[in-house]
């Protein structure tokens, strides 16, 4: 579904430019009006059905920011350009609860346009956990936050945040005060930290009026950032935005080092990571297990006739069907040039056999287009369903079968 975009903006020159930028960079539709009666004229055509809006704050028809007002009673999330520096024009800007509000003149203000909208598009997404004992600043920060539409939860104390995170594992981030009964911030920081790494989860947090040590304590027990009361606006707003980019930066690290670039598996060096840990706890729960080897068959073939960049593609998409084929438990990993690797825990031995059947049929029956070559390739698959010694035993058995199949005439499954 394609996101809709409001854009006013009465220059010619600027709405342009601002719109072609963000419709190439998202998959967004912009629509602009360059009044306050052409706005009208959009909600009334398309509802009030817009992501975000873009706002000028001098218009032709509405010279004083009225444009603000009039797109935010439609609970729109909404950034304003503006070209005015005075501390007035800022003051009423916040006071109308926008996201932020950037400088005309300046050139690299499309570019932060352009941050504050992918932001946006992700926060109804973004679960964020509030926690404070008191109901005035848990509400002060949850109304800031609402103003970005993020996803929000709240607790009273340290001990219902644990609870709401238990129940809530893809809450992003934690936003808690110091002063709580029963279990303070840094306390909860703490026991939070146990459970969940900075690459899964942000906190913030806040300590109280002349909190001093308190702030330094927070980054020792494992906050990512923290404020102290009383703070800004646009402050809140930066140490929100940059403590969810930087998380998302953590995990984009984390997936470079564990997944392979060009199919987005994992690499084999992760394989055996996790392969360890899920061996172990299949062998200890007596689970069945199963790995498989699977290589497609005479590749070099495909990169003669085709070329590199067509073979890249056809590895895509034995990836993409192996990918699909394997449940979200199962370690499914490129070993290396068209090999993969496959551990799968509690399947049975028939199940196994069908299901290896089935993807060697299913890429065997694939076209791959690139340019105007349709190519087909098949694949062998040696796997072994008897759990051995370990791991590494198990893979030299399915790449024994691997080979058998080969020496058999590829295109088939063996196990063992
Ligand atoms: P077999 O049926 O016995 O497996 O024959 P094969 O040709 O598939 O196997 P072989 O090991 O002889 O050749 C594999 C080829 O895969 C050689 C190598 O150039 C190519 N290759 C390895 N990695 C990549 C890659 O990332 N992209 C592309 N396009 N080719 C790759
Ligand atoms: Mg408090
Ligand atoms: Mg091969």
């Amino acid at each position: 579904m394609m996101e809709r975009v409001l854009l006013v903006e009465d220059s010619q020159f600027f709405g342009t430019a601002v719109k072609e930028r963000i419709e190439s960079e998202f998959k967004c539709q912009v629509y602009w009006a360059t009044s306050m009666a052409e706005t009208e004229a959009l909600f009334n055509q398309h509802g009030d059905n817009f992501a975000i809006g873009v706002l000028d704050y001098t218009l032709p028809d509405a010279r004083e920011g009225e444009i603000i007002e009039f797109v935010l009673s439609r609970n729109i999330p909404s950034i304003v350009f503006s070209a005015i520096f005075s501390d007035d024009a800022r003051d009423f800007i916040w006071s109308h609860k926008v996201v932020d509000y950037v400088l005309k003149k300046r050139p690299e203000s499309i570019n932060y346009v352009l941050s504050l909208i992918k932001h946006i598009l992700r926060a109804r997404e973004t679960k964020i956990l509030v926690v404070d004992d008191s109901r005035l600043y848990r509400q002060t920060v949850v109304d800031l936050l609402k103003v970005r539409h993020y996803d929000i939860y709240e607790a009273t104390n340290g001990k219902e945040a644990l609870q709401v995170l238990a129940e809530h594992p893809d809450i992003r981030m934690v936003i808690t005060d110091y002063y709580m009964p029963e279990m303070d911030g840094i306390q909860l920081t703490n026991e939070i930290r146990r459970t969940h790494g900075r690459d899964s989860l942000a906190i913030i947090g806040i300590s109280s009026e002349g909190g001093g040590i308190v702030s330094a304590q927070f980054i020792k027990s494992g906050a990512t950032d923290f404020l102290n009361k009383p703070f800004l606006t646009e402050e809140f707003y930066c140490r929100v935005t940059q403590s969810l980019d930087l998380l998302r930066y953590i995990r984009k690290f984390k997936n470079l080092s564990t997944r392979d670039f060009l199919t987005a598996l994992y690499n084999r060096r992760y394989f055996f990571d996790l392969g360890h840990k899920f061996y172990a706890a299949a062998i200890r729960e007596k689970k069945a297990v199963m790995v498989a080897t699977i290589d497609i068959d005479h590749f070099k073939k495909v990169n003669d006739t085709y070329g590199h960049d067509a073979g890249d593609q056809v590895i895509k998409v034995v990836a993409n069907t192996l990918a699909a084929s394997f449940r979200e438990t199962d370690i499914v990993a490129r070993f290396g040039g068209e090999e993969f690797c496959v551990f799968a825990a509690n399947i049975q031995p028939d199940d196994a056999a069908k299901l290896l059947e089935r993807i060697r049929r299913i890429i065997g029956n694939s076209k791959v287009n690139v340019g105007d070559n349709s190519i087909q390739v098949t694949v062998s698959i040696g796997a072994c369903i008897d759990t051995h010694k370990s791991l590494e035993e198990m893979i030299i058995r399915s790449d024994q079968m691997l080979y058998a199949a080969k020496d058999q005439g590829r295109n088939r499954v063996l196990i063992v």
